[in-house]
């Protein structure tokens, strides 16, 4: 066995899972049988948009995962993640040529979806297909949780943070279109990279009227601050922060950090003016990338019931089932494990090694036995 073979092995064991679980993030949260057009404009979905039937020059439209599979199987189609409120188009009045297999009665147009250049393909400031032939620069792409496109590291106009994937990305463009984002950057977002303090605005359009009182439907915020809050009386916590006066250069885009969205405020005034902005997705957490792949990652866990190996467990009683279980996962660990050093080592395989990690198991699963914790039938 050569060592390349050897690498490769761990290779695909380690890439498996990684994909595995890359891609288990973005459908699992997604049907992949049944058109989601029943089910309206869907809180967030996987979309896709197809470049055979809805090509550049014509009118956006974008497809459900299901249709992706079974309404466009062979056609060139852009994987545009997840995106938000949108209603599946296949089939309707946009394409020309196309029927829907799976949900063929349509409405002509859905007038509440938003379509974005990623609907053909291009994606960032600098409007660029991805992968891009073209650019050899190595680069992540970040999602802003507001206009939904992608958007180059380095075209962000500020340094990208440690452990992106946990925080959330506003683009310049989007704070800048809702300046009181600005305010709350000021107090809740990740520190700036060129965080020297320029003069904030102080009159914000959006926010200069906003009553001192009206408090209602704040469950969101921590138990802590609600109590300080109730001794002083009620307020908008907007309103506070923008009378601290905090400042922040105002530019580039803004990373925030996990739980940011339920110190916003949620008083009636800032309901309705976030409402006219149509950002009320951000007071809600369910709305986020994260919660969505958690809800894939809970769908997945539930379908083990239909491994076949599960399957065949049901017949053994609770005990047995777990051991068996726990057992089986140890082994697949062990072997990663196992193999893994031998890469790290720079070490061959050899079949007499792998004949020695399954003896070695063997002689464990019968001390586990003799110890009286393993149930064998
Ligand atoms: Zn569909
Ligand atoms: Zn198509
Ligand atoms: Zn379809
Ligand atoms: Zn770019
Ligand atoms: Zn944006
Ligand atoms: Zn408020």
């Amino acid at each position: 066995m050569s060592e390349e073979q050897t690498v490769s092995l761990v290779d695909v064991l380690e890439e498996d899972e990684e994909l595995e679980e890359e891609a288990s993030a973005v459908l699992a949260g997604s049907d992949s049988d049944h058109c989601s057009y029943p089910q309206g404009y869907v809180k967030r979905q996987a979309l896709y948009a197809c470049n055979t039937c809805t090509p550049k020059g014509g009118e956006a439209a974008g497809v459900c995962l299901a249709c992706s599979y079974k309404c466009h199987e062979g056609h060139d189609l852009f994987e545009l993640y997840t995106k938000r409120n949108f209603r599946c188009d296949c089939g309707n009045r946009k394409f020309t040529e196309l029927q829907c297999k799976l949900y063929p009665e349509k409405e002509d147009v859905n007038t509440l979806n938003k379509y974005s250049q990623n609907f053909f393909g291009v994606y960032c400031t600098c409007g660029r297909p991805y992968p891009d032939p073209e650019d050899q620069v190595e680069d992540e792409m970040i999602q802003c949780v507001v206009c939904e496109d992608w958007l180059h590291g380095r075209h962000l106009g500020c340094l990208v943070p440690d452990c992106v994937e946990l925080q959330e990305m506003i683009c310049e463009s989007c704070m800048n279109k809702n300046p009181f984002l600005w305010t709350y950057a000021a107090h809740l977002a990740v520190p700036g990279a060129a965080a020297q303090v320029k003069e904030e605005t102080v009159t914000e359009e959006a926010n200069t009227n906003l009553p001192k009182k009206e408090e209602k439907g704040d469950d969101v915020i921590q138990p802590s601050c609600k109590r300080s809050r109730e001794e002083v009386g009620p307020s908008c916590r907007l309103n506070e922060f923008h009378a601290v006066g905090q400042k922040r250069v105002r530019s580039g885009a803004v990373f925030w950090p996990s739980a940011w969205r339920s110190k916003l405020c949620s008083c009636n005034a800032c309901k309705e003016s976030l409402s006219e902005a149509g950002l009320s997705f951000l007071l809600d957490e369910s709305d986020t990338v994260l919660a969505y792949e958690n809800k894939g990652k809970n769908n997945e866990q539930r379908q083990q019931r239909h491994d076949p190996l599960m399957s065949a467990l049901d017949n053994l009683n609770r005990v047995q089932q777990l051991e068996i279980i726990h057992g089986y996962n140890d082994m697949k660990t062990e072997l990663k494990d196992f193999l893994q050093r031998f890469a790290a080592e720079g070490k061959v395989v050899t079949p007499d090694d792998i004949r020695q990690f399954f003896e070695q198991q063997q002689s464990r699963k019968r001390q586990r036995v003799d110890a009286g914790r393993f149930y064998c039938t």
